[in-house]
């Protein structure tokens, strides 16, 4: 196997999904489910056929197990997969009920993932690849933050695209003053920035206005193209005169498929507009490939079962 073009970098966790309908508290219940933003996209695209490294931490405990085998089950390559010996893996409760005060925990303290540190990815690295993603979740407290920051600004002094996902959970940040400074770094930093109307809410100020002010203005923020998913209404896409695949703005409804849950088709859906493009697809092209992967994602349930091959994405965007 080729060495990938490819480094995902973020959270591998559990998820916790309660086995019955209602609050949080009352659930008595659950499933195991990997997850983790970063881990289900390293898993999309490895089931796309074109694995990448994940950097990520695990904890030494029975849920690091669970995830380290499951990641190798899936082919993704364990080079960057760290286990730390002295603390545990970060998990989360997933509750169906919006309403509820909390219908998400995350469960992050003095676990591994929040331990990931700056530098563990070398320079000659990231100099043999061509894309390097890392998430928002990992930027709310250091010392992950600043490892993330750090692989982003070595990713980019070494031209590699960088692509970001800014995933927004105010509660996670310890200091809520830190998230606007904080990810308008992030965003100088990105080429690529995958995310929806609501998840930079506090940044923008177009954010009432139509969907294409909202991407010029991301677009002002330091990023060449952006992505702008709206669940079934599918994706908007926007690139300027900087970006590798030349400037386009494209609008695509998605496909039509049976969703019955939609837990991790973002991440899909980033995975195969990472493929696409990798590939020397248009942006449109990719938008197209992206959506298929995102739709099929909702076809089953959970974020990791569903996702589909390229025979399966190409079969999609044939019939339609
Ligand atoms: P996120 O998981 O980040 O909130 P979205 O829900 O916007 O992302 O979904 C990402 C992409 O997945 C969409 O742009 C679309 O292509 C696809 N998708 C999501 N929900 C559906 C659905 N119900 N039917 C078909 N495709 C969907």
């Amino acid at each position: 196997m080729t060495d990938p073009d490819v480094l995902i970098a973020g959270e591998t966790l559990i998820d916790l999904f309660p086995t019955t309908p209602g609050p949080l508290a009352d659930a008595e219940t659950f499933e195991r489910r990997a997850g983790g933003a970063p881990a289900n996209l390293a898993v999309a695209m490895t089931r796309l056929g074109t694995a990448p490294y994940l950097w990520t931490r695990l904890g030494a405990d029975p849920f690091g197990e669970h995830l380290a085998d499951v990641l190798e089950t899936q082919g993704v390559p364990d080079r960057f997969v760290e286990v730390d010996a002295d603390r545990k893996t970060a998990h989360t409760l997933v509750g169906d009920d919006p309403a509820a005060d909390q219908s998400f925990v995350f469960y992050k303290e003095a676990t591994a993932t929040m331990a990931m540190e700056p530098g563990t990815v070398p320079d000659e690295t990231l100099a043999n690849l061509e894309w390097v993603h890392f998430g928002g979740v990992m930027l709310c407290e250091a010392p992950v933050r600043t490892a993330m920051l750090d692989l982003a600004e070595r990713a980019q002094a070494q031209d590699c695209t960088v692509s970001f996902d800014p995933n927004t959970r105010e509660d996670l940040w310890p200091d809520p003053a830190d998230l606007e400074p904080t990810m308008r770094r992030a965003l100088e930093l990105a080429d690529v920035v995958k995310t929806d109307r609501e998840d930079l809410s506090i940044l923008l100020e177009t954010i009432d206005q139509d969907i294409a002010s909202v991407a010029e203005e991301l677009l002002a923020s330091g990023p060449h193209t952006v992505f702008l998913t709206r669940g079934a209404d599918g994706t908007y896409g926007m690139a300027t005169a900087d970006a590798p695949w030349g400037p386009a703005e494209t609008d695509q409804p998605t496909f039509d498929v049976d969703a019955v849950d939609t837990t991790g088709a973002g991440d899909a859906f980033t995975a195969g507009t990472i493929t696409a493009l990798l590939a020397g697809r248009s942006l449109p092209d990719a938008v197209t490939f992206g959506n298929a992967v995102g739709a099929l994602a909702t076809t089953e349930t959970g974020a990791m079962e569903p996702l589909p091959d390229r025979e399966a994405v190409e079969r999609l965007i044939a019939a339609q």
